[in-house]
């Protein structure tokens, strides 16, 4: 980590902080800006909102709601001119900094650093992100969704969109046929996203296989997926990572994490996720969304929590971590009582345990999603904001985090980014 502080012309404090691949531009506690090491704007803060841009260069902004909490807060993607608007406003401070920055000589290594990453900063400007995100979109498309301790993962498409698409809640990949890279794709995939990031990828500390369910994908074609992620990649513990030189070859990745589902992976053995995990795979996240079979059906997906529990074994034989994912509001008030005491039920009796979390994600009304349709024809009454709260405190309470248990946590769909 570099860090050097400094006063403006005007008297504030100006922190400037290089560590784990994000430039931090700190004015005074109430205004931040970060970029990546490349220069692209990553996150804000000021005027007591939250922002976090994408590598399409959209910005989502997140402000404290009515009450305190992450179920409460309010959150938008900005218009095109108010994402210029911010743009221009954090590289007209990261060139005011650079120009007060210019002043002191010094010996000191912090310096040299943070004065070459506001360098690479000040190579940027709104036109040129909006240039890019031509760029991103010809490499990925899009990329919908991650798990929230995925947020920070570099993705990689081995797969592109879902084998299924066809869950009514679910229309994350409505757009998109399903697509499996050939090895020879899936090289330059990487060796194109590499390109693209260029030092922007020190900011990602792990892979995140995508899309939906990539490993879906036989054996030998998997391997092939993992050969080519560790002859592009350097794999290590997170301790391992030196910080202190940022001319370093970028630090090593700390490991795979992917979705996976409990349908097209049947016929996967506990042998064969073990290999995955001995060539880094480490955590998988799958879509339980509820424990009531009956439910299940209604949400349209084509196995049971059966088949799930039986993954999750398999899984943790493996030695692998598993993310499972409940979906807090489905089926509304018809199916709320069951929802609760299977979904409940079900997760308590999987082998999870310290390593393993639980992600509580709220039914979102998603664009290309049949869910809200289905329900209305079928009578089902959504949970009010109250009830789908209370929803959400039985199933904390049921799961919480107890001695090696597994972490219960919470999913909001509509705050991920890319
Ligand atoms: S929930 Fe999963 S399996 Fe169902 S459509 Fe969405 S990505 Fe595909």
């Amino acid at each position: 980590m570099a860090v050097v502080r400094l006063r403006s012309p005007a008297g504030a404090l100006i922190n400037l902080s290089l560590r784990a691949g994000a430039l931090a531009l700190i004015e005074d506690n109430h205004t931040a800006f970060t970029f990546d090491e490349a220069g692209r704007l990553f996150s804000a803060f000021l005027d007591g909102r939250t922002y976090r841009r994408s590598l399409s260069n959209d910005v989502l902004e997140k402000s404290p709601g009515s009450r305190p909490g992450l179920a409460h807060r309010a959150r938008r993607m900005l218009a095109r001119e108010e994402v210029e608007r911010l743009e221009n406003r954090a590289y007209a401070f990261a060139a005011n900094v650079a120009g007060w920055l210019a002043a002191p000589s010094s010996s000191d290594p912090d310096y040299a650093r943070v004065r070459d990453a506001l360098q690479r900063a000040n190579t940027y400007s709104f036109a040129r992100l909006e240039a890019e995100r031509a760029i991103y979109q010809t490499i990925y498309g899009r990329v919908p969704i991650m798990p929230p301790d995925q947020y920070l993962a570099l993705a990689l498409q081995a797969t592109e969109g879902c084998s299924f698409n066809a869950c009514t809640f679910c229309g994350f990949y409505r757009d998109r046929r399903f697509h499996v890279k050939s090895p020879d794709e899936f090289r330059r995939h990487i060796a194109q996203v590499k390109a693209f990031l260029g030092r922007g990828i020190s900011l990602r500390r792990s892979i995140f296989l995508g899309d939906a369910n990539a490993l879906l994908l036989a054996q030998p074609a998997l391997h092939d997926v993992f050969d080519a992620l560790h002859q592009a990649f350097a794999f290590g513990p997170q301790e391992a990572v030196s910080d202190t030189d940022s001319s370093q070859a970028r630090p090593p990745m700390k490991g795979v994490y992917s979705f996976i589902d409990a349908f097209s992976t049947r016929r996967k053995t506990p042998a064969e996720f073990a290999e995955l995990a001995a060539r880094g795979l480490r955590r998988v996240y799958v879509g339980l969304e509820t424990g009531d079979p009956e439910l299940l059906k209604f949400l349209g997906k084509p196995n049971t929590p059966d088949d799930v529990s039986t993954l999750v074994s398999r899984l943790k034989q493996a030695g692998l971590s598993v993310g499972v994912i409940v979906l807090v509001g489905a089926g509304g008030r018809a199916f709320a009582g069951q929802h609760v005491a299977n979904t409940i039920a079900r997760v308590q009796d999987m082998p999870l345990d310290g390593g393993d979390v639980v992600y509580l994600s709220e039914l979102v009304d998603y664009p290309g999603a049949d869910y809200t349709q289905a329900a209305t024809q079928t009578g089902i009454e959504p949970l009010s904001v109250p009830e789908t709260k209370a929803q959400m405190r039985a199933f904390l309470q049921a799961l919480r985090r107890g001695v090696n248990k597994p972490l219960v946590s919470y999913y909001d769909v509509r705050e991920f980014v890319y």
